[in-house]
């Protein structure tokens, strides 16, 4: 997962390799896709925002796991797929085709949030709307990885939560917008940097994720970073292949 991120997402200033596409497609057997929209950084109205580091080679990793397809942005390209209006963005314009192509059931839409950040993982769906192709499927997610994820959860004092802070709640995150356009269940993860980075970048920290890193959280972000938890980021990716293989069988 390190080799993926560090040759293909984090270069170029997290811009991603300067001739890739601005996103890539894998396609799987299984009936799910999973998505990283914040792979590279982004232009969100005027503003370059960092990437959510680690989460394209995550979303590769898990879609070869579980067989499921993949899209993930893969260069800088100014524009911003969880915010853009969807008649306005490629990417989610092509998982929407993707979706209909492979029949896709659910689409699992990995972010990135801060060390700092009170939950480990923040599951969205805003607030069920995007999973009434599925109802309950939200609840479903949030109890297994709960249960996957128990002994790392402890460990770092964190939970999994279910459409608290960041929800999907605006209508044009790849969530609410795959949901409402193609009528299938899509979830948000926003996994906080310790269940989501396995390495030490030698003391290297990305600018943020999403916004930069405020003052508050900096300091949580440089020991976090400077001690990463392999193991538990290798639960992660196993406990989402595991979810995804669930809702696609
Ligand atoms: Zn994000």
């Amino acid at each position: 997962m390190a080799e993926i991120e560090l040759g293909r997402f984090s270069v170029n200033d997290y811009r991603g390799l300067p001739d890739a596409p601005p996103f890539s497609v894998v396609e799987g057997e299984l009936p799910v896709i999973v998505s990283a929209p914040h792979a590279v950084s982004q232009l969100r109205e005027g503003r370059v925002k960092p990437s959510d580091d680690f989460t394209g080679a995550m979303a590769l990793v898990v879609a070869e796991l579980s067989g499921a397809s993949a899209i993930v942005a893969s260069r800088y390209d100014a524009c911003d797929p969880n915010w853009d209006s969807f008649e306005a963005c490629a990417y989610k314009q092509t998982l929407a085709g993707l979706v209909r192509q492979c029949g896709a059931v659910a689409v699992l839409d990995l972010h990135g949030v801060p060390a700092a950040a009170s939950d480990a993982i923040e599951i969205g769906s805003a607030d069920g709307f995007a999973v009434r192709a599925m109802p309950g499927v939200d609840e479903f997610a949030c109890r297994f990885l709960r249960e996957q994820l128990h002994e790392h959860l402890e460990r770092h004092g964190k939970t999994v939560s279910l459409n608290a802070r960041h929800a999907a709640r605006g209508p044009n995150t790849v969530t609410h917008a795959i949901a409402r356009q193609c009528g299938v269940a899509a979830l948000q993860f926003e996994i906080s940097s310790p269940f989501r980075v396995p390495i030490d970048a030698k003391g290297h920290v990305p600018p943020g994720e999403e916004i930069p890193f405020t003052s508050d959280q900096l300091p949580v972000e440089l020991v976090a970073r400077r001690n990463p938890d392999p193991a538990c980021v290798e639960d992660v990716v196993r406990a989402l292949a595991d979810l995804a293989q669930t809702l696609g069988c």
